[in-house]
């Protein structure tokens, strides 16, 4: 038994590099182990960019946490001086007074802000790529928004991490864990880890692990388009900045312009189920088929008159859904274990909160912001 630490952090995305910098930088002594190379793009974590949205939350106490969250981006930007975030700010656009406007309004309201509202001829007028939406959306501007770069964060937080002292090693899979007295055994391809605690923020493979959570991985093709007749050029962040668009009462659209020179225009969509999207994460398909970008490219075709609706890449990601998209953060019941996970196609701009947040449970530290709703009790209790 020569490994030993306060806490093992098991898998190296966007939720288990930030709880390995959190722990650390608190003196603790960290061990964090991912069965591949980090960053990966196998889990949840790569493809360029995702959206830091702050005042659309499918919860109304995730805007702590989203501030919580980019205030440690900031911390983390500063202190490796790598381009994490880029504050181009967000657009929310739907029906007004419906859907996600009034969740955001919501959130303003209760958190005393006033975010600007654009009509719908100001927003055609101000991005002309929004030249397709109808006269009765309107734009709410989040000043909070923008974007992360996903590699670089995960690698920013790790070599942070590093600087602490933690142990970050790759191509090590666990196999679970046992508990021995006051210690965990965790068992791994390279042998046995024992520690205080351990911490999972494995992705999608959490459903396998830990069944009882009842979460639902799923395969989500990343694409990404050019101009319209242009295999090279692409608008860019200032032309489509971070937006979500409601299309109905459960699907949006989200996107932006290319966020770097020979970069392309990112557009996904939430909600619409297209084919097998629930996966085995033991035998993941991850070629994208042409039905997986049918819907999403007749979206783009009708929605934006500037885009090419074929894709100029693609690339499979996984996503971790939850019975009620909100994340699993918390200790499971009655044990020295944690679970960082189920981020719901939302989850990679609070990572960083979320690393802070266990990083108190773990220490015994009351968190500063409200994560019960996130607990793993709000699942087992259902069972
Ligand atoms: C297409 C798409 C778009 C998205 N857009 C946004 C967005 O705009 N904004 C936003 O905030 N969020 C977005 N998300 C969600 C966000 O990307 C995820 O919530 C986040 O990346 C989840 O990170 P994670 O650490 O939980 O998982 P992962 O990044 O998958 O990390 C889990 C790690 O655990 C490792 N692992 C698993 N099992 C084991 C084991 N047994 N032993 C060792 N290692 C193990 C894996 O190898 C992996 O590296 C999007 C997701 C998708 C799919």
């Amino acid at each position: 038994m020569t490994h030993k630490a306060d806490v093992i952090v098991v898998g190296v995305g966007a939720f288990g590099s930030a709880v390995a910098w959190r722990l650390a930088a608190r003196g603790m002594d960290v061990i964090a182990l991912d069965q591949e190379s980090i960053p990966n793009d196998k889990g949840s974590s790569h493809g360029q960019t995702r959206i830091f949205r702050a005042l659309s939350q499918n919860h109304v106490d995730l805007f702590p946490l989203a501030m919580l969250s980019k205030q440690l981006w900031r911390e983390l930007q500063d202190a490796t001086k790598q381009r994490l975030f880029e504050a181009s700010g967000a657009l929310i656009i739907g029906e007004n007074g419906r859907g996600r406007i009034a969740n955001a309004l919501e959130v303003a309201r209760r958190f005393g802000i006033e975010p600007q509202v654009l009509s719908s001829g100001e927003l055609r007028r101000q991005y002309p790529a929004f030249s397709n939406v109808s006269d009765d959306e309107v734009a709410l501007v989040d000043p909070e928004g923008g974007l992360l770069f996903t590699e670089e964060c995960v690698e920013a937080a790790v070599s942070q991490a590093r600087s602490y002292g933690a142990q970050i090693r790759e191509n090590i899979e666990v196999h679970g864990h046992r508990e021995d007295g006051d210690d965990v055994v965790v068992r791994t391809s390279e042998g046995d880890f024992r520690a205080q605690q351990v911490v999972y923020a494995t992705g999608a493979w959490t459903a396998k692990l830990f069944p009882q959570l009842n979460l639902d991985p799923l395969r989500i093709p990343q694409c990404w388009f050019s101009t319209e007749g242009s295999e090279h050029e692409s608008p860019t962040l200032s032309d489509i900045p971070p937006f979500q668009r409601d299309l109905n009462s459960t699907d949006s659209l989200w996107g932006h312009g290319a966020a770097a020179p020979g970069w392309f225009t990112k557009i996904g969509t939430h909600g619409h189920p297209t084919r097998n999207r629930s996966v085995d994460t033991d035998n993941i398909d991850r070629t994208v088929h042409d039905d997986d970008v049918e819907y999403l490219s007749s979206l783009v075709g009708t929605s934006f008159d500037n885009l090419s609706s074929t894709p100029v890449e693609s690339s499979i990601c996984l996503l971790t859904m939850t019975c009620d998209e909100q994340f699993v953060v918390g200790r499971m019941r009655d044990s020295k274990v944690f679970v960082a996970s189920g981020g719901s196609g939302q989850g990679f701009k609070h990572a960083t909160g979320v690393g802070e947040v266990i990083a108190d449970l773990c220490q015994g530290v009351e968190p500063s912001i409200d994560y019960t709703f996130m607990s793993p009790d709000r699942i087992l209790s259902q069972r």
